[in-house]
């Protein structure tokens, strides 16, 4: 089934206090698709002024926010997911459009997981109504949460509806007034959110403010008039973030960059052929789906007794990888997400050769016929060599897997963690010792074993080292949004 572009208006507006608004100096910015860099539409270059609006509209509504009934928020979730499961393909359009991405990944796998994570938080808040303890027969111990107030919410441009899901659902499950600044390369889908959740949610409690990261994300993170930020993005930018926060003591979730060790031992070569095979798809489909994901498998360790013949039938999978035009259901892999992105991606695989990595597939641009030709396309590349190299080290966020080998369990341990992040990481192995202590070794937020890329609401999400802290999904990330307050009360 091929899909199309969905028709967009020539210009919106920043969304504040429950209106669509103009911004206050009448600046906008071209939004290019990735697709055929043609121009989608017009968004606001906003500045201070449009986010002192947002600040004053969030910060008017949070007290009355803050004090519905958990049922009631509840219920108004559950509403913005229908509001996105009844436009499920024109969200999935909409991010194909903005980021270049295949549409059977936003068809069958963004959108539908944003729409989950909108329910996962208006059950959970349900689920843990109502505790109080007797800390002895005259004195009553009750735990409290309360909304922080106002947060300010950054977001990247790789999943653009997963990523607001992912903040937004459970900020406001607990209660607080969010101010979103999506990024500027993708602003259509919580645009499109804002449109058909209007009426759902009293004015002020969601706010959208478009525009680049220092003119409305500096000023939004470091007002004193915003009671937390949330970041997910570049680790560098999340640098500035934390300072930004530190002014005024704000915490923060900082969700960064990784560089994920994929882990495949010997044992996966000893059994059926039905393992294989998914073995060679774990290592070819998560990390060529654009390759712009915080968790791609970039860096492919094989242990080296089955180097050559594992390698032989992933290079034969990557090959058959169909590209092309991102709105046909066939195509795998997309546009990379902007025209700076594709020009990144393509110097990390100079840079790659440079260093004397030997180009076992790719290596180069992608040209596509007809308006596909101006869009920003990517072979699928793999670079083998060792893991100091450059391209082992540093996040491109493209289609480039390095890949090398190594000799036993302890090697990949240390392989696997020597870098600066540590975000995700695969396993993939039929031993059971290695199933439970390698992922144990492994000093990474999510480690999959003998799957890869799976993002269940219920999964708590997060980095150690340099790829952040804070986790976001599961029940967890609502006491990142809350305070906790204690009253002992005797009688
Ligand atoms: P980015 O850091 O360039 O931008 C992210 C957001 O920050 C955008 O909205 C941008 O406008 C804003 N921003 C930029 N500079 C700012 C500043 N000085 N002050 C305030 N806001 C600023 O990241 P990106 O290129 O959009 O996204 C790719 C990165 O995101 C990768 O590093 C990827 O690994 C990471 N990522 C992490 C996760 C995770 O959960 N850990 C998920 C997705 C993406």
């Amino acid at each position: 089934m091929i899909y199309s572009k969905p028709t967009f208006k020539e210009k919106y507006h920043n969304f504040i206090n429950g209106k669509f608004e103009a911004p206050v100096d009448g600046q906008y910015f071209d939004n290019h698709s990735p697709v055929d860099n043609k121009v989608l539409a017009q968004y606001p270059r906003s500045n201070e002024k449009d986010v002192k609006l947002a600040l004053d509209a969030a910060n008017d509504a949070k007290d009355s926010w803050g004090k519905t009934s958990v049922a009631e928020r509840a219920e108004i979730l559950h509403k913005i997911a229908d509001a996105i499961q009844e436009n499920l393909r024109e969200f999935a359009e909409m991010d194909t459009a903005d980021n270049g991405k295949s549409i059977r990944e936003t068809i069958n796998a963004d959108v539908p997981l944003a729409i989950d994570h909108f329910r996962y938080f208006a059950s959970a808040i349900r689920a843990e109504e109502g505790s109080a303890t007797e800390l002895n027969e005259n004195t009553l111990s009750l735990v409290i949460r309360e909304p922080l107030g106002v947060v300010a919410q950054i977001i990247p441009w790789n999943f653009p509806l997963l990523m607001l899901a992912w903040k937004v659902a459970g900020a406001l499950a607990a209660g607080n007034c969010v101010i979103l600044k999506p990024a500027e390369q993708t602003p259509a889908s919580a645009t499109f959110l804002a449109e058909k959740i209007a009426d759902l949610l009293p004015p002020g409690v969601f706010n959208v403010l478009h525009g680049f990261g220092p003119e409305v994300g500096k000023p939004l993170a470091s007002s004193p008039r915003v009671d937390k930020v949330a970041f997910t993005g570049e680790t560098t930018t999340g640098q500035l973030i934390m300072q930004y926060a530190s002014k005024n003591l704000n915490p923060v979730t900082m969700e960064l960059g990784g560089k994920s060790p994929n882990v495949f031992f010997s044992s996966i070569m000893d059994h059926d052929d039905a393992f294989l095979d998914k073995c060679i798809e774990g290592a070819v489909l998560f990390a060529f789906n654009q390759g712009e994901v915080c968790t791609a498998p970039s860096r492919l360790l094989i242990q080296e007794d089955i180097y050559d013949a594992f390698i032989k039938r992933v290079i034969e999978r990557v090959n058959a990888i169909k590209m092309g035009d991102p709105f046909d259901e066939n195509t795998m892999m997309g546009a990379q997400a902007s025209n700076d992105q594709q020009e990144k991606i393509l110097s990390y695989i100079k840079i790659g050769k440079e260093e004397g990595a030997e180009v076992l597939t790719g290596g180069g641009a992608a040209k596509l016929e007809g308006d596909l030709a101006n869009g920003f396309y990517i072979q699928p590349t793999m670079l083998k060599g060792h893991n100091k190299m450059r391209v082992f080290q540093e996040e491109i966020f493209g289609p480039v897997v390095a890949v090398c080998t190594f000799k036993d369990e302890a090697e990949a341990i240390e392989i696997s963690n020597d870098t600066m992040y540590g975000l995700g990481a695969g396993v993939w192995t039929r031993d059971a010792h290695q199933i439970y202590q390698v992922p144990r070794a492994i000093k990474a937020g999510r480690v999959w074993v003998n799957c890869y890329h799976d993002y269940p609401a219920h999964a708590p999400f997060g980095g150690y080292k340099k790829s952040g802290f804070g986790r976001e999904n599961h029940l967890m990330m609502l006491n990142h949004y809350r305070q906790t307050k204690n009253m002992l009360i005797s009688y």
